[in-house]
């Protein structure tokens, strides 16, 4: 008889056998999965027989990343700021361009662009996604007849690519500390703290009947003021006392140095003594933080969402990952503004920063788990899932299936054994894609390292971000 055909997850029932997984506690051999209807892990069982009824995968399995951090619409945006303006580029200069380009978007633009977004992050290997939603309004800034309207199009983006959704939509009030007015280029964000929490009673049925999950995300301290946020923070309770609340926090000096002249203290030192910052709680980036304040962080188990090929890009800053590691932090990666959309370079990124800073090798790893690419995905598929609010934590039984199928035939990984392939994935495969499956709560979305929207979503995104640049120029 042949031997079955490797279709992960896709049509041969509940079941997978993998020779090499990466479970929870590090690389296990001949691995049975099985998952329930609803695509949760019923059963994770190293050491076992083959069974021949069930599909084998061709290569390693690792984990699905849940991507932490993620504003889809600037993805059509990715690529076009990297020339030099007048004076000294930064993050502010690149935000003015940024709202420039958030003007003009229309809700099925903000579809086709995340849609196409959703879709490459699963060839990608992330497998959930949190939306970080803050494009609300009309372009005039009034709301839409429907005040769901572009937080629906980001759900049906998610459901139609398979992708698993945490969607938070972000409280934005003011233009600096201190309840600063908005300014015109934040009209489209703009919302009471009342509208928001009406948004949020709109959205938890369409999430839930979906699989999503809702949380709540006050922009930053500098767009939301302190009774605004308290406000916001007790409606969220009222609605669901577990739901994930995100925050950008110290991404940029300049917002330390104006935190420090509005309280007299640096942001996330303010947090924490204002904010009930705990487990729920996802601090993205908190690259700017003194000793006290990562000291204090940590332990309040909140995640650090960290987004190193942003944070390159915009010229953040390095967070202090060791120092992260050293107090207990949690962490997890984000794709943030899309200007990279892979697990794995996100990774590769934030240890090649440490490394550059400390002038050191391997800083990710340590006695417990010295592959510093299974160190790594670990730790921030752990972290991502918690930031998540939702049960993706990786393969371990109770959370959902969602995993990655290694491309055991990929150049960089052909003939290795399965650590030395995920050290390949990770570092050496010269961004080709080592991915060759992928799936979501056990339905496979990406075969053959393709999304079976591919070619369609690419099309519409070309033609949403064309239509964007003859309107912009
Ligand atoms: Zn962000």
């Amino acid at each position: 008889m042949p031997p079955p055909q490797p279709s992960p997850g896709g049509g041969r029932g509940n079941a997978l056998f993998a020779c090499d997984a990466l479970l929870p506690s590090g690389w296990a051999r001949n691995v049975l999965l099985r998952w329930d209807g609803a695509g949760r892990l019923t059963h994770v069982q190293p050491e076992a027989e083959a069974p021949a009824d069930i599909p084998a995968c061709e290569g390693p399995l690792i984990p699905g990343m849940p991507n932490l951090h993620s504003h889809a619409f600037q993805h059509a945006f990715a690529g076009l700021t990297e020339f030099r303006g007048s004076g000294e580029d930064s993050f502010w200069s690149w935000r003015t361009l940024m709202y420039r380009f958030a003007a003009q978007l229309s809700p099925a633009q903000v579809e086709a662009i995340a849609t196409w977004l959703y879709v490459e992050m699963l060839e990608a290997g992330y497998t959930s996604v949190c939306e970080f939603h803050y494009l609300h309004h009309d372009r005039d800034g009034r709301p839409y007849a429907d005040d769901a309207e572009i937080a629906l199009a980001l759900l049906r983006a998610a459901e139609r690519t398979g992708i698993g959704l945490t969607l938070l939509p972000v409280l934005y009030q003011a233009s600096g500390f201190g309840g600063q007015p908005p300014n015109a280029g934040q009209r489209r964000f703009v919302r009471s703290t009342e509208s928001m929490l009406r948004l949020l009673e709109r959205l938890r049925p369409e999430c839930d009947s979906q699989g999503a999950c809702l949380g709540l995300a006050p922009h930053s301290l500098r767009a939301v003021a302190p009774d605004a946020l308290k406000e916001a923070l007790a409606g969220l309770d009222a609605i669901d006392a577990t739901a994930p609340i995100h925050i950008h926090i110290a991404e940029q000096t300049a917002e330390v140095e104006a935190c420090l002249a509005w309280s007299g203290q640096r942001p996330v030192a303010w947090l924490l003594d204002h904010a009930p910052v705990d487990a729920r709680w996802c601090l993205v980036h908190a690259t700017h933080m003194d000793a006290d304040e990562y000291r204090r962080a940590a332990a309040s188990g909140a995640v650090a969402g960290l987004c190193p090929t942003t944070e390159a890009n915009l010229g953040d800053g390095l967070f202090d990952f060791e120092a992260w590691r050293a107090a207990g932090g949690r962490w997890g990666v984000g794709s943030d503004s899309h200007i990279c959309v892979n697990a794995a370079e996100e990774l590769m990124l934030l240890e090649y920063g440490q490394r550059l800073a400390k002038r050191q090798r391997n800083i990710a790893a340590d006695a417990a788990q010295p592959s510093v690419a299974a160190a790594l995905t670990l730790a921030a598929v752990q972290g991502g899932a918690q930031a998540s609010g939702r049960a993706v934590a990786g393969l371990s039984v109770g959370q959902q299936a969602d995993f990655v199928v290694l491309d055991a035939s990929h150049p960089a990984l052909a003939g290795l054994c399965a650590a030395d392939a995920l050290s390949s994935h990770v570092f050496a495969s010269h961004r080709g894609n080592a991915i060759a499956s992928v799936c979501v709560a056990g339905q496979t979305r990406v075969k053959d390292g393709r999304h079976l929207l591919h070619q369609d979503a690419a099309a519409a995104f070309v033609a949403a971000r064309s239509q964007l640049l003859t309107a912009s120029s």
